[in-house]
């Protein structure tokens, strides 16, 4: 390829469906990962697709995710049809169930704060939540539906959206990590590899809870990893339809796995299953769905979960033009792809976005002083 107009840093889910966003647009783009690409957060994930999960702590996040709830469906269809691949996706609902004493009270305060946040759950009794899932344990006594939410299978929507990418025009290298932005004179103008300078009028740094390793990038990405640990069940039959939420959750997929997640750690970037981690998964789901006790455990794993400063997404043009950073997404990225692509698509083509981004600027975490005379930021 000729220089590229976008170079990508990161081939995650994010970055995948920025470089498809682009490609579609008519922008000659390259992206480089620094190993195989999407093998990081985007395949450990659970795939839910739940905007009003974190809405009690992350309130600011709710448009942006019920936005991108309401392109997934749009979304899912142009990847499965522009690359023929199978993405796993459901629109079951999502389930929030509370157990033993005390479920009532607890529910009634989880319905107030989601409500707070705008989202319309049904309350459910206990009969209706076992009509509903006739597989949750006997002291399930309260919950909600949540009848919008979803989820993906993230591994096949990954590998699929890096396919419609490519089908679109990027090329996408693995094996060349990006090191530095290079900039000359106030804009980007490219970056460095282990192999050299690649030149570029834009570039996008996308590469998840890495991002901040990249020089030039920590100052607007000072992302972190959160480990999670998930294990997967394959249950004999299904005893699932959908989503269901408790003291942890259960994701069932089409190919028969149920998925269990996850916890949420601070330990660097060890990617390590623990026992603890694990036994506790196992614990929960055993005490949400009993006859999960038979169930083989075919795969435990972690993965890293791209986190910022106070939680949100870092999305948007730097101050250096030709930076964009597209990181940040946390607990939410696979929700938040379509949103984030397309933000990323409007903002670089058109020079502004549609979507509600406000509060997820780069700006707000660089805090140093501009230094316009090196080649290199950072
Ligand atoms: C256990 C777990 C459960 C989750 N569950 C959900 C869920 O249910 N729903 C949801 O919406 N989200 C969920 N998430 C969050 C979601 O997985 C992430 O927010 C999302 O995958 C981030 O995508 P990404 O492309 O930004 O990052 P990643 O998928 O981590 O991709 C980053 C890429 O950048 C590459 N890279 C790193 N450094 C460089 C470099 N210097 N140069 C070039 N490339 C580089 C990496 O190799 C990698 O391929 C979960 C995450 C975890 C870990």
């Amino acid at each position: 390829m000729q220089s590229p107009d976008a170079l990508i840093a990161g081939g995650g889910l994010i970055g995948c469906a920025i470089a498809r966003e682009l490609a579609r647009r008519g922008l000659r783009v390259l992206v480089l990962d620094r190993q195989e690409p999407g093998q990081e957060a985007s395949w450990a994930a659970a795939g839910m697709l739940t905007p009003d999960a974190e809405s009690v702590e992350e309130q600011a996040l709710v448009p942006l995710g019920n936005a991108s709830l309401g392109l997934y469906s749009e979304f899912i269809g142009q990847i499965e049809g522009e690359t023929g691949m199978k993405t796993g996706y459901r629109r079951e609902g999502a389930l929030q169930v509370f157990f033993g004493d005390g479920a009532e009270e607890k529910l009634g305060q989880w319905l107030a704060a989601v409500r707070r946040a705008g989202f319309r759950p049904e309350p459910l009794g206990a009969a209706e939540l076992r009509r509903a899932e006739p597989a949750l344990a006997a002291d399930a006594a309260a919950g909600a539906l949540l009848a919008e939410d979803g989820s993906v299978d993230n591994r096949l929507l990954t590998q699929a959206v890096a396919e419609a990418a490519r089908r679109a025009g990027a090329e996408i290298r693995a094996g060349e990590g990006v090191a530095r932005v290079v900039r000359e004179g106030g804009r980007v103008t490219g970056v460095e590899t282990r192999g050299g300078k690649i030149a570029a009028e834009r570039v996008v740094l996308a590469a998840g809870c890495f991002t901040a390793q990249i020089a030039g990038a920590e100052r607007y990405a000072p992302t972190r990893p959160a480990r999670g640990q998930m294990a997967a069940l394959r249950p004999a039959a299904a005893p699932l339809r959908r989503v269901v939420r408790g003291p942890s959750y259960l994701v069932p997929r089409d190919d028969g796995r149920l998925l269990v997640g996850a916890t949420v750690e601070r330990v660097g970037f060890e990617k390590a299953v623990t026992a603890a981690g694990i036994g506790r998964l196992l614990g929960d789901a055993v005490r949400m769905v009993p006859a999960l006790a038979a169930a083989p455990v075919v795969e435990t794993w972690s993965g890293l979960r791209p986190d910022t400063p106070d939680h949100l997404p870092i999305l948007g043009p730097a101050d250096v033009e030709g930076l964009w950073l597209a990181t940040g997404h946390y607990r939410n990225g696979i929700l938040l792809a379509p949103a984030t692509a397309r933000a990323l698509g409007e903002w670089i083509v058109e020079g502004r976005t549609s979507l509600p981004v406000e509060g997820f600027s780069p700006l707000r975490f660089a805090t140093g002083v501009r230094d316009r005379d090196q080649t290199a930021i950072g």
